[in-house]
């Protein structure tokens, strides 16, 4: 099958066309329209085989973090998602791989509302790209760096899952060997943390909902430790988080110690859950907008002056057990491959 070829089989109108699209697939360049008044917010993320997933993951789940990544950082800077391009490379062409790639990735963009508008196919090591581009009231763009000392520190959703989760897949961590658990307990706590490393949800409507009552925002993709520190950066502000409130799933909670719960929420990737920070006169309005949108979220910390990190755990000083997590340590241990 020639490229050619694999572009109008599997990435050819495959979804619902927008009306903001005049020209998608097909032509030298998508042609879209960004609406009066809306500014476009545009992302980037590579996921690279062996790197950012492992080998043999399935393909719908690479089709959905690679769009999931992408996403999330819209909803960081309050932007509603609206097309993406994917440039693909391929080892071989495997028509089984993409049709269970391409399948996922028309049903998620139609479940988002967006336009696969264009891309790339080339051959080379299993590697996607995906551009993703959206739009959001110019007034209303949630930054990094608009953080003021004195504002709260809230997380979406719960920390560690993912990092957890790629732990069992790597053999680092086994649900089942742990007691006191039922064995349907172990198997759906390996499930669900599994999930959150693959299939990552996008915060996409607590980024639009926020994004006028915040005063910055990231999406945490390498770990809470590391991610604070770049609207800390950005800010111009220090920070104190306390571990003891970091939010843990129930399933998280069951399968490791308290101390190496808050190691994952604090230091391991691919939560993509929100961060954000907001004046302390504002939480009665996150809290209207938070709750009737049934979004989960949790106050972890402050910002303060200086330039700072600190941890507290029941108000006394607490060291991390590991830095920031960085993608390029997730070597699979039993791959030859690089
Ligand atoms: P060109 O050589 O002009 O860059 P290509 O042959 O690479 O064009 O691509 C043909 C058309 O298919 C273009 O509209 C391009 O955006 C689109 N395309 C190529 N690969 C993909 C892909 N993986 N997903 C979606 N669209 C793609
Ligand atoms: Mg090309």
């Amino acid at each position: 099958m020639k490229e050619f070829n694999i572009i109008e089989r599997f990435f050819t109108a495959q979804t619902q066309p927008r009306q903001d699209v005049m020209i998608g697939v097909g032509d030298d360049c998508a042609i879209t329209t960004v609406p009066t008044n809306q500014s476009l917010a545009t992302t980037t993320d590579t996921l690279v085989a062996g790197t950012h997933f492992l080998h043999g993951t399935h393909p719908s789940d690479i089709a959905h973090k690679a769009l999931a990544v992408n996403l999330s950082d819209l909803a960081a800077v309050g932007a509603v998602p609206a097309w993406i391009n994917l440039a693909l490379s391929l080892e071989e062409i495997d028509e089984d791989w993409l049709d269970d790639f391409s399948d996922t990735l028309a049903r998620l963009c139609e479940y988002y509302g967006i336009n696969l508008i264009g891309g790339d196919t080339t051959k080379g090591p299993l590697s996607i790209t995906i551009t993703a581009q959206g739009f959001v009231p110019p007034e209303s763009v949630a930054t990094r760096s608009g953080a003021n000392r004195g504002d709260l520190i809230y997380v979406t959703g719960t920390l560690g899952d993912a990092g957890a989760g790629l732990d069992t897949l790597l053999g680092k961590l086994d649900c089942y060997a742990v007691a006191d658990l039922s064995h349907q307990e172990q198997a759906s706590a390996e499930a669900f943390l599994q999930s959150r490393h693959h299939r990552p949800t996008p915060r996409l409507l607590a980024g639009t909902a926020l994004r006028r009552t915040i005063s910055s925002c990231i999406d945490i993709s390498d770990g809470l430790l590391g991610d604070i520190q770049h609207i800390m950066k950005a800010s111009q502000c220090g920070a104190i988080i306390h571990v003891d409130k970091l939010p843990i799933s129930e399933h998280l909670a069951k399968v490791v110690s308290p101390e190496q719960a808050m190691t994952y929420a604090l230091s391991s990737g691919d939560d993509y859950e929100l961060c954000f920070t907001l004046p302390e006169h504002n939480v009665s309005e996150l809290e209207t907008l938070l709750n009737s949108s049934n979004i989960n979220f949790t106050c972890v910390g402050q910002m303060v002056g200086g330039n700072e990190l600190s941890l507290m755990h029941h108000n006394m000083p607490y060291t991390a057990v590991s830095e920031a997590f960085e993608h390029q340590f997730i070597v699979q241990a039993s791959s030859t491959q690089s």
